[in-house]
């Protein structure tokens, strides 16, 4: 056996990249949560080539002092938690410091960024990791981030690329989630110059839900409201006479955070019981509002699982408030199904 070593920085962030930058999804994923973070109120991005070629993600938010720039790229630089009690009451939706510098393993990146209103910025170019060049430069306040390349330099993971057609289908997933549990930000998503996604940032959900499924599916939808001690619960969900061919309409939205969890979806589907045709599915947007104690959204960087502490009882409130909601409708037939 070799003598044991720690890895330099450099060979450690590529490592990490393989984690959380799966795709070009990913990567926007990444850089849209961190203009949330920093308080922005319209953040735009644009791809190229389904992202392979370019992105950028352009927002309105804190910026970056000058002397931060190069340290936002090194692993575990954040500026969202400083000690270890942070941990368990983090309310950003990055805290671990890895999004930055494994991007920037991984392709061509440039910030330009201000944090203050007087112009004055800073640019810096990275490449693979290692920093090209950092200079002043004229900036509105707000940081804009341009990956170039992705995946330059893994051949192994740019040949594991699907079609431009399905990444840029992941990243409208991304933005479409985002966009949902953000009304109060306007989004817009441009693909190789043409519009996409385009959110006003009202606060009013059922605009998202308009500009991401239709102006018809914001029609057949029905507001949600409930509390109960533990769970408070928000939202539109659909007629059942509005139905569309596949479960992707479900959305759960906890803090702002999009997530999955099989258990919730059952007791969604429960409650629409006897009233959807045979494998037709409702489209839900639902915020759900907690303690942090009740649920665990940290359990992967990359994934949306989470875990609910008492699920039982959530999952029973969820069923009963929507089931009557759709019931205590007039189910008057009214046409329209998305094919
Ligand atoms: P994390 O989001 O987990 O803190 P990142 O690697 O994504 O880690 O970002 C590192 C740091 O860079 C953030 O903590 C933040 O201070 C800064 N940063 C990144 N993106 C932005 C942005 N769009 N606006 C302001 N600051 C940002
Ligand atoms: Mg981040």
């Amino acid at each position: 056996m070799a003598r044991i070593h720690v890895l330099d920085e450099h060979i450690a962030n590529q490592i990490a990249a393989g984690e959380v930058v799966e795709r070009p999804a990913s990567v926007v994923k990444e850089l849209v949560e961190n203009a949330i973070d920093a308080g922005a109120t319209r953040i735009e991005v644009t791809v190229e080539e389904g992202g392979l070629q370019l992105i950028r993600v352009k927002d309105n938010g804190s910026g970056i002092e000058p002397e931060d720039c190069e340290t936002a790229f090194y692993r575990h630089a954040t500026s969202k938690i400083a000690s270890g009690r942070d941990l368990f009451q983090i309310t950003s939706l990055g805290f671990r410091g890895e999004a930055l510098p494994s991007i920037a393993a991984v392709a061509k990146v440039s910030l330009l960024t201000a944090a203050g209103d007087d112009g004055r910025g800073r640019l810096l170019e990275i490449e693979g990791g290692r920093l090209v060049t950092q200079e002043d430069a004229a900036s509105a306040r707000g940081t804009e981030m341009t990956v170039r390349e992705l995946f330059y330099n893994t051949p192994a993971r740019l040949k594991y690329m699907k079609s431009i057609q399905t990444e840029l289908g992941h990243i409208s997933d991304v933005m479409y989630r985002v966009a949902l549990g953000h009304p109060g930000i306007s989004f817009t998503l441009r693909h190789n110059g043409n519009p996409l996604l385009q959110t006003l940032g009202s606060g009013d959900l059922l605009q998202v839900i308009a500009a991401v499924y239709g102006t018809s599916a914001a029609k057949a939808m029905l507001p949600v409201s409930a509390e109960d001690p533990d769970y408070t619960l928000s939202g539109y969900i659909s007629r059942p006479e509005w139905t569309r061919a596949n479960r992707n309409g479900i959305s759960t939205i906890i803090g702002g955070r999009s997530i999955r969890s099989g258990g919730l979806n059952a007791a969604i589907l429960r409650a629409y019981h006897t009233l959807l045709p045979i494998n037709r599915y409702p489209l839900l947007v639902l915020n759900l509002d907690m303690h942090p104690s009740l649920v665990d959204v940290n359990v992967h960087p990359a994934k949306l699982e989470v875990r609910f502490s008492k699920e039982t009882e959530l999952y029973a409130f969820v069923e009963r408030e929507l089931r009557q909601v759709l019931l205590g409708e007039n189910l008057i037939p009214r046409p329209g199904r998305e094919p």
